[in-house]
């Protein structure tokens, strides 16, 4: 998937990973669910217990592997990371369980993929602190129950609707992680941009952060990309200018939208007359896959006003029309 941790290039993760904040006061933005997770990671601590496991849902780029690795690091615990879909069996699940120190934080990313029968044992895991694991096979099959340390499962997902309602049931703690606004991105760039030791300036900061589709890791990317034409074309310094000429090669367009969201626009109107149509039919058009559109493209389209979701499919809105400077056909029903 577009924006998900596993499509990034080694440079970009060594990127992510210099950026990252790494304690709650770095962190910028997400205040509600940032100052709720303080008191109970504080209250867990002063307990000597293990926090709750935690569910953190939102579209990709927005924190939520950096907010699980400053819970690890704010419960002084360690965190292992894993995925959903490389989850394949559940001797998979109980090497990672059974390793697990007092307190320890396991981070499953993507956790709406998980295998049925991975997630069945993550749920004694997660309520008793045990598993039971089959020896053998055949006749000779028995099963032993192996006791766990306490530990806080995260579990990160684009699709939260997309969760069993057992899985669902046993997260104590249910975070959802929204788009942020300019100001929020400008500081992250700005920061971001300290980090690199980029020299910038105030309005070059405003312009990546207004157009990076309210998400960080975008933003970090424009900055990364801005800078690369900094060096190049210009003294080095990051000018709004010079942030305007890559956003422009970049084709992000003036409110942010980059090529792909045009095409969806585009193709909902042109091809299918505003719509009502349905996603795959979007998909196939534009030559991505449903599901990309549905978590990464979408949920920021939708947010910002451009198509909106009906029982019959998605449909365009005035401010679509306005955006590709199309007549509004007289006779929509709107
Ligand atoms: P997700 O797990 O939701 O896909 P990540 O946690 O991997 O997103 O975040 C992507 C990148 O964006 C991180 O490397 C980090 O540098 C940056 N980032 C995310 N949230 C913030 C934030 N609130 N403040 C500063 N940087 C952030």
């Amino acid at each position: 998937l577009k924006g998900e941790n596993e499509g990034l290039s080694a440079g970009e993760k060594e990127f992510e990973k210099a950026l990252r904040p790494l304690s709650f006061d770095d962190f910028t933005g997400q205040q509600k669910v940032v100052d709720n997770i303080k008191v109970f990671v504080l209250a867990a601590k002063q307990r000597g217990e293990a926090l709750d496991h935690v569910l953190l849902h939102g579209p990709p780029g927005l924190g939520k592997t950096t907010l699980s690795n400053i819970i690890a690091n704010e419960l002084q615990s360690n965190i292992k990371i894993t995925s959903g879909p490389v989850l394949d069996k559940p001797s998979d699940l109980a090497g990672l369980l059974t390793n697990l120190e007092p307190h320890d934080v396991l981070f499953i990313d993507e956790i709406h993929r998980l295998n049925p029968i991975v997630e069945e044992y993550l749920y004694s895991a997660m309520e008793d602190f045990r598993i039971d694991i089959m020896l053998d096979a055949g006749p000779n099959a028995r099963s032993v129950q192996i006791g766990l340390n306490p530990f806080t499962l995260i579990g990160a997902t684009t699709r939260a609707g997309l969760l069993t309602s057992p899985l669902r049931a046993r997260f104590g703690i249910n975070a959802r992680l929204e788009y942020y606004d300019s100001t929020l991105l400008t500081q992250i760039v700005k920061r971001s941009a300290t980090i690199l030791q980029a020299p910038f300036e105030d309005d070059a900061a405003f312009e990546i952060a207004r157009r990076s589709r309210g998400t960080p890791r975008i933003a970090n990317n424009l900055l990364r990309r801005t800078r690369d034409f900094a060096q190049i074309k210009g003294d080095g310094v990051i000018t709004k200018a010079i942030a305007e000429m890559a956003l422009k090669a970049l084709d992000v367009d003036q409110n942010g939208l980059d090529d792909m969201d045009n095409r969806i626009l585009q193709t909902i109107i042109e091809k299918f007359k505003g719509g009502p149509v349905g996603l795959s039919t979007i998909a196939t058009a534009v030559g991505e896959e449903s599901e990309t559109i549905e978590e990464v493209y979408e949920p920021f389209l939708i947010q910002e006003g451009y198509i909106k979701r009906t029982s019959r499919g998605r449909e365009a809105t005035e401010l679509a029309y306005k955006h590709l400077k199309i007549v509004t056909p007289l006779n929509r029903s709107k």
